[in-house]
């Protein structure tokens, strides 16, 4: 079991002996790792170590931003097979993917940062104004346990560029790679006080860091509900905020489609991380006469899926992050068969083969799924995929954005321009067409109540940037 009582602040690792919290890990339900459950007057001393830090940061060189960066991204490179298989371990997912996902990304949005910041212009003039770009201040940054390490790059990389300091407090199921993180950090050139990291829960320190008046941005991913919070936490004082949280994607699919590549592409989309994934297309819409078609490929699809170790390279189907995790999903699939969905694979019992102990879920595939029940409408977060069938492409575009949500999305025609003009009506931050390949330089983030504000490339940056006019 790895002891990891200590925080790291003002550039310094900082034992902690109160209560700790036990990481587990998803495939075999042990205890790994112990974090701190740190207390309010540890997260104190970290907002004030970050604000003593942030007037010498704010007003560093771009040059000396860059070499950090520069340290950081070799740092990540260099340990990205630990990276790997500690993500693996914790989140459950298969550590081939993790191997490219969980730390490659990193590294990856690190570098498109390093591309960038040359030449971004942080002054420009408009009229007779000199129009500077300047940092917001203290961060606070709250991140979740699916993609643990890159949603905490996509925070800490633009808001140091920009010139923040910050405090992170990382999920508290997932958090040891953001003490890999602080490690690598510690070995850069970064002064001291500028990145501060303090593990506890949510509803302690999360909730210090969110209302202390020193924090002027909280950038935050993970729940609609969390992010609820935030919003009215950051008004009293008007904080900046970016939030980042759930969705219920729709994968359209016209009636012109390849229905055969639009399963599948669905389909993976829909398991990536065992269905953990915030953008996953979990809405399957296809017109009503091809549902059945539909079902069966989607079933020949998930037979290919069975769950298995993760820490095996041939396994593409871990387990799920944690037991609270598991059990919800259970739930759901209990609910759909309830609400009268037909259920076409998978299920609520435990999978053949898989260590008891585990985590595992069934890849599930629901048919006839009516659009306004719990199933359609709620974020499961596992791998529960509903085809729902529809009249027409009014109907098919109303069936999509009828949730509260809007992340992501998908749209499948055999005519590329029709695809674009249904993507274009959909209410959502991404939409992938006809498969188009993620894009590391495309903004993220959502409409509705998947979120406020863009991360990746420039739109990420600028969230961590407030704007001075100097009328010259
Ligand atoms: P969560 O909201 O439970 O927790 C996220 C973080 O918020 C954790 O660090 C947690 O400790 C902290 N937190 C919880 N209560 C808090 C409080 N009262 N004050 C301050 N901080 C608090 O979410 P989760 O279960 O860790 O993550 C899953 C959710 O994240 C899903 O809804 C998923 O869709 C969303 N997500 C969104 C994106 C995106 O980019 N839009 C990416 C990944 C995950």
């Amino acid at each position: 079991m790895k002891d990891l009582s200590k925080n790291y602040i003002n550039g310094e690792w900082v034992a902690w002996s109160g209560e700790t919290i036990d990481v587990h890990e998803a495939g075999t339900g042990q205890a790994i790792a112990r974090v701190p459950s740190s207390d309010r007057v540890t997260m104190e001393r970290a907002i004030a170590a970050a604000n003593e830090a942030f007037d010498r940061w704010s007003e560093s060189t771009l040059e000396a931003r860059i070499k950090v960066l520069e340290q950081l991204h070799a740092g990540l490179k260099e340990r990205a097979a630990e990276i790997a298989e500690t993500v693996c371990r914790e989140v459950g997912m298969p550590i081939k993917l993790a191997t490219g996902i969980q730390a490659g990304l990193p590294a990856t949005v690190t570098k498109t940062y390093l591309d960038m910041l040359p030449s971004y212009p942080f002054t420009e003039m408009s009229g007779n104004s000199e129009v500077q770009y300047a940092p917001v201040g203290v961060v606070g940054c709250i991140t979740p346990w699916n993609y643990p390490l890159h949603q905490v790059i996509l925070k800490v990389v633009p808001a140091l560029a920009a010139g923040c300091t910050i405090v992170l407090k990382p999920s508290e199921i997932a958090p040891q790679s953001a003490y890999i993180l602080a490690e690598i950090l510690d070995g850069t050139d970064l002064p001291k006080g500028v990145f501060n990291l303090v593990c506890g829960l949510g509803q302690s320190v999360g909730d210090t860091l969110i209302k202390h008046p020193d924090v002027r941005m909280v950038s935050f991913t993970g729940s609609t509900r969390t992010g609820h919070l935030i919003a009215h936490a950051a008004a009293d004082d008007f904080k900046r905020i970016a939030l980042e949280m759930g969705g219920k994607s729709a994968s359209v699919v016209l009636p012109d489609a390849d229905l055969g590549a639009a399963v599948k592409g669905t389909i993976n989309n829909c398991l990536l991380n065992s269905g953990q994934t915030c953008t996953a297309l979990t809405r399957l819409l296809v017109p009503a006469d091809k549902h059945d078609e539909a079902c069966e490929l989607a079933a020949a699809a998930v037979a290919k899926m069975t769950p298995g170790n993760p820490l095996e390279e041939t396994t593409r189907l871990g387990p799920l992050a944690s037991a609270q995790q598991r059990d919800k999903v259970l739930d759901y699939i209990r609910l759909g068969i309830e609400e009268g969905a037909t259920l076409v694979a998978g299920g609520a019992e435990f999978p053949e083969g898989c260590d008891p102990n585990g985590y595992f879920v069934r890849a599930t595939v629901f048919g006839n799924v009516r659009p306004d029940s719990r199933l359609a409408q709620e974020e499961i977060f596992g791998p529960v995929l509903c085809v729902i069938p529809y009249t027409d492409e009014a109907d098919a575009i109303r069936i999509a954005n009828g949730t509260a949500y809007g992340l992501s999305g998908a749209v499948w025609s055999g005519d590329q321009d029709r695809a674009k003009r249904v993507a274009g009506k959909l209410r959502t931050g991404q939409v992938f067409v006809n498969g188009g390949a993620f894009n590391p330089l495309a903004p993220f983030g959502g409409f509705g109540h998947s979120g406020l504000g863009r991360e990746f490339g420039k739109w990420g940056l600028e969230e961590f940037l407030e704007v001075r006019a100097l009328q010259l």
